[in-house]
C-alpha cells in the first residue's frame, strides 16, 4: 500500500524500508556478505493475472504470492486484498513474516499474497469467484500445501475467504487426509482454532505486559512497571488494533484515552470503552461523535495527544517525519505492519521513545496459526485428550489434601484449581509463553551488545543469526 515518496520527500516504499531495517542489523553483524545478502533477498515470486465473470462483464485481477525464505517449510504469510497492494508490498511482507517467525521461534520461511482488488467494491458471490480463481492459480503453480506454502487472513480478508481457499484445495486434492492444514485463520466450525481471531491483539497484551515488568527499562522512560493505569491510543479498530485495545482494557487495567479510525479519532482522558465505541462506530457508521469523547476530524492529529502507549495498528507508514516530532507518547507499539518510516524512528529513538517493533510485537497472529496448523496435521483438538483426566487428578489431589489435613477447602477456589485446560486456555497459555520468551531473546541480545541500542535492531540480529544457523547447518543445496 506504499504510496513512494512523502511531501517532505520521505521514501515510503516498504520494500526500501525493511532493506533499510535489515542493512541496519546487518551492519553490527559479522556474517559473509553474500549469507547476509541470501537471508534478505525474496527466493520467490508469482505473478498472475487472471480473468473472472462478474456480472456480464470479464475482470482481470493482477495477485501475487511472495515466498521469501524456504528456509524452513512450510512458508507462511497472510493474503492481503487491496487496491493499492504491488509486488514490492507483498515481497517486503514476506521477508517481515521470516523475521518474525525466526523471533518467535515457529518453524516457518516467511511468505506473503496479495490481490489487487478493493474488496468493498464486490458481493459475497464475486469474492468468492476471485478468492477460488486466486487459489486455483496458487495450486496450479505449488504456491499452497500444508507442508508448501500455508496462507492466512491479512488486511482485507478473514474466516470468510479462508474457509473458500480450504474447500478448494480439498476440491484439487480430494482424498488428502491433511488438507485442512493449506491455509490457517479458517472459522472454528471448519479446522480453525480458539483464540486464532484474536491472537494478534492478545499477543500484544502479553508482550506489552512483559515490557512493562522490567522496572529498569520502564525507569529510563519515566514510567512505573506494569500495565495498571497507562494511557493508551490505538489507531485501526479492526482485527489487531480492537483487540489489542479491548485486553488492555479490560484485563490489564489500562485507559483507552484515544482511539483514531480513518474517518476521525475520539479522545477522552477520563477513558474509553472499547466495546461501546466499536458499538457506536457499527450503530452510526463513523466512529465521531461518541457521547463524551471530544472529536478529532482529522484523526492523524489524535495520535499526537499525550499518552504512555502509542498502538498503530491500521496500515504501514503513519508516523513518518511528518509526525514524529510531535508525539508524545514514551512507548510505541508497533500492532501493524511497518507503521514506522526509519526516518521518523530516528527520531522517536533520540526523544528515547521505546518502540516495540511489527516483527515481534504483531507475531501472535502467526504463533496461534502455527497452533490451528499442528492441530490440523493432529487432527484433534488441543486439550480434548487429557482435560478430564487433568481435573480428575486435580480433585483426587485436593481430596487427600482435605482428608490429610482435616479442612475442607472453599469450593469456588476447588473449581478453580481442578478445571482441566480447554482448547482456548491451551491456546493462550502458549502464546503467552511464546510472546515472553521472544521478548526475552531479544531484550538478552540488546543487554549484551554494545553496538545495538534499539529493539527493532535486536530483533532483526535474533532473527538474522536463527536463519543464518539454518544455512549453515543444512548447507546450501547442490
Ligand atoms: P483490519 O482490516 O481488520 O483493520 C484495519 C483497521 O484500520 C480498519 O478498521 C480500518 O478502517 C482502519 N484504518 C484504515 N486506514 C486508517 C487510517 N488512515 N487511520 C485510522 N484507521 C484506519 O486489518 P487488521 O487485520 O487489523 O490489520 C491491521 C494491521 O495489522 C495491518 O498492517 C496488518 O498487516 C497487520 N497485522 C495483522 C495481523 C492479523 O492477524 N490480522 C497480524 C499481524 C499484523
Amino acid at each position: 500500500m506504499s504510496q513512494h515518496v512523502s511531501s517532505l520527500g520521505e521514501d515510503l516504499n516498504l520494500y526500501n524500508i525493511v532493506s533499510r531495517q535489515f542493512d541496519k542489523a546487518a551492519a553490527v553483524l559479522k556474517m559473509p556478505e553474500g549469507l547476509l545478502q541470501q537471508i534478505k533477498v525474496c527466493n520467490t515470486v508469482y505473478m498472475v493475472q487472471f480473468p473472472v465473470k462478474i456480472g456480464e462483464k470479464f475482470e482481470i485481477f493482477q495477485a501475487w504470492r511472495a515466498e521469501h525464505s524456504q528456509h524452513k517449510k512450510p512458508v507462511k504469510g497472510g493474503i492481503r486484498y487491496s487496491e493499492t497492494v504491488t509486488q514490492e508490498d507483498v515481497m517486503a511482507l514476506a521477508s517481515l513474516m521470516t523475521y518474525k517467525c525466526a523471533i518467535v521461534n515457529v518453524p516457518f520461511g516467511g511468505a506473503k499474497g496479495g490481490v489487487r482488488l478493493n474488496p468493498r467494491s464486490y458481493s459475497r458471490d464475486q469474492l468468492e469467484k476471485i478468492t477460488r480463481r486466486y487459489t486455483a492459480e496458487l495450486i496450479a503453480k505449488n504456491f499452497i500445501g500444508p507442508g508448501i506454502d500455508v496462507p492466512a487472513p491479512d488486511y482485507g480478508t478473514g474466516e470468510r475467504e479462508m474457509a473458500w481457499i480450504a474447500d478448494t484445495y480439498d476440491a484439487f486434492n480430494p482424498g488428502e487426509i491433511d488438507n485442512l492444514g493449506c491455509v490457517t485463520g479458517k472459522p472454528v466450525t471448519q479446522g480453525g482454532i480458539r483464540g486464532r481471531r484474536e491472537a494478534t491483539g492478545r499477543g500484544i497484551q502479553f508482550a506489552l505486559k512483559e515490557v512493562f515488568r522490567h522496572e529498569e527499562d520502564m525507569k529510563k522512560v519515566k514510567l512505573s512497571p506494569g500495565l495498571q493505569g497507562k494511557t493508551v491510543i490505538v489507531q485501526g479498530l479492526g482485527n489487531v488494533g480492537f483487540h489489542a485495545a479491548l485486553f488492555l482494557e479490560e484485563e490489564e487495567g489500562c485507559k483507552i484515552v484515544g482511539i483514531a479510525e480513518f474517518e476521525g479519532g475520539v479522545y477522552d482522558p477520563k477513558g474509553l470503552h472499547v466495546r461501546d465505541v466499536f458499538q457506536h462506530r457499527k450503530d452510526k457508521g463513523s466512529i465521531l461523535n461518541f457521547p463524551g469523547a471530544k472529536n478529532f476530524k482529522n484523526s492523524m492529529q489524535l495520535l499526537e495527544e499525550e499518552c504512555d502507549i502509542l498502538v498503530p495498528a491500521a496500515l504501514e507508514n503513519q508516523i513518518t517525519l511528518e509526525n514524529a516530532k510531535n508525539l508524545k507518547c514514551k512507548v510505541l507499539a508497533e500492532g501493524a505492519n511497518g507503521p514506522t518510516t526509519p526516518q521518523a524512528e530516528d527520531i522517536l529513538l533520540k526523544k528515547n521513545v521505546i518502540i516495540i517493533p511489527d516483527i515481534y510485537l504483531n507475531a501472535g497472529g502467526v504463533t496461534v496459526s502455527y497452533f490451528e496448523w499442528l492441530k490440523n496435521l493432529s487432527h484433534v483438538r488441543f486439550g480434548r485428550m487429557e482435560k478430564r483426566r487433568e481435573e480428575q487428578t486435580m480433585v483426587n489431589l485436593v481430596q487427600t489434601i482435605e482428608d490429610s489435613v482435616g479442612k475442607k477447602i472453599p469450593d469456588t477456589i476447588k473449581k478453580k484449581i481442578s478445571k482441566g485446560p480447554s482448547e482456548i486456555d491451551l491456546v493462550n497459555s502458549g502464546l503467552e509463553e511464546t510472546m515472553i520468551e521472544a521478548y526475552q531473546e531479544i531484550r538478552h541480545i540488546m543487554a549484551e551488545r554494545k553496538n545495538i541500542s534499539d529493539l527493532r535492531t535486536a530483533a532483526y540480529v535474533d532473527a538474522i543469526e536463527k536463519v543464518a544457523t539454518s544455512y549453515l547447518e543444512l548447507g546450501v543445496f547442490p
